[in-house]
């Protein structure tokens, strides 16, 4: 089922990213996982590629895998730096072969073992060139891309940014946010986009708290803001039971706020984990 049919067909509902298990132990966990989030009935699965360190031959393994199973439509993400045109071709016509017609199209990021790596020399320099690729040679594709509500960590601004993911979302059939925390980030850009005409399903991406050094982390990395108040929260908490409590609370609040608002799909970042998303996710649907 192509994505996009989903969101046009469906009055609600809800994604779940997962990333492919690293070590040959850690799969059986994640199947069982998987299949854990069935009686859920999510809209799709999307599998990460290459992120975290993960293995990119990995992620056609889990999306075949997903695909076997006949549980829900699943969406392999794509990353395209460093990537040939060859290379690419290949990959989406296996997928193609699966017929998994859907694809998130990312630029990625440059690899962290190759010194002073040049964006510039490569066949695909943004998400864009992989977007424009496979609306020109796989149209049947239903096609995913990234934005970020408060700009990208790289960009040398957030109007810049919001420019260059205009361009991706005018070929594109649907865009998935990075996390945030501060629903204003989601509902400001929103905004930006309606105004501009661009006609885009735009779904919140969702992580609920389980371990908030972590979280702050990857928040400073990605500039992400952490609120006061959720520091504050957080701040308060004396076990990683009261933690995960205050941090399922977090997410609830934003799927509600953002439901008030209008927001009718959401992509909920798993971790591979079933407890927090599940408690979340029960409150809606
Ligand atoms: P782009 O849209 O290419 O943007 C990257 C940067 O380039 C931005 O600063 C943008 O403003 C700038 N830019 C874009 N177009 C142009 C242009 N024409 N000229 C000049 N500058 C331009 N990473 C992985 O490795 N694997 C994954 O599976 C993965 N999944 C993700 C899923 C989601 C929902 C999100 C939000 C991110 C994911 N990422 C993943 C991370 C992503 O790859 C990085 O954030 C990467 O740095 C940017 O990818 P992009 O597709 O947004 O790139």
């Amino acid at each position: 089922m192509r994505i996009k049919e989903r969101y046009k067909s469906e009055k609600t509902g809800f994604s779940l990213e997962f990333f492919p298990p690293k070590e040959v132990e850690q799969e059986k966990k994640f199947k069982e996982t998987i299949k854990k989030y069935v009686d859920l009935k999510p809209l799709y699965a999307s599998i990460t590629y290459g992120a975290g360190g993960t293995t990119q031959d990995k992620t056609f393994e889990i999306v075949e895998f997903i695909n076997s199973l006949d549980i829900f439509a699943v969406m392999p993400h794509l990353t395209c730096i460093g990537a040939t045109k060859s290379s690419i071709n290949s990959l989406i016509k296996k997928y193609d072969e699966l017929k998994v017609f859907n694809i998130l199209a990312l630029r990625g990021d440059p690899p962290k073992n190759v010194e002073n790596f040049d964006i510039s020399k490569g066949e695909f320099k943004h998400a864009i060139d992989l977007v424009k690729y496979v609306r020109e040679y796989f149209d049947h594709f239903s096609i995913g891309v990234a934005f970020y509500p408060e700009g990208h960590s790289q960009a040398r601004s957030f109007e810049e940014d919001f420019e260059h993911c205009i361009e991706k979302f005018k070929i594109a059939d649907f865009a998935i946010s990075q996390m945030f925390f501060d629903n204003e980030y989601f509902l400001r850009y929103r905004d930006l986009v309606i105004k501009r005409g661009v006609d885009i399903t735009l779904v919140p991406g969702i992580i609920p708290i389980g371990n908030f050094e972590r979280i702050k982390e990857f928040a400073r990395f990605c500039k992400v803001t952490i609120p006061k108040k959720l520091e504050d929260i957080m701040s308060k908490v004396s076990s990683s039971e009261d933690m995960k409590k205050a941090g399922i609370d977090w997410a609830i609040k934003q799927c509600s706020e953002l439901i008030k608002e209008g927001v009718m799909f959401f992509h909920f970042y798993t971790l591979n984990q079933f407890e927090l998303c599940s408690e979340v996710i029960k409150n809606f649907w």
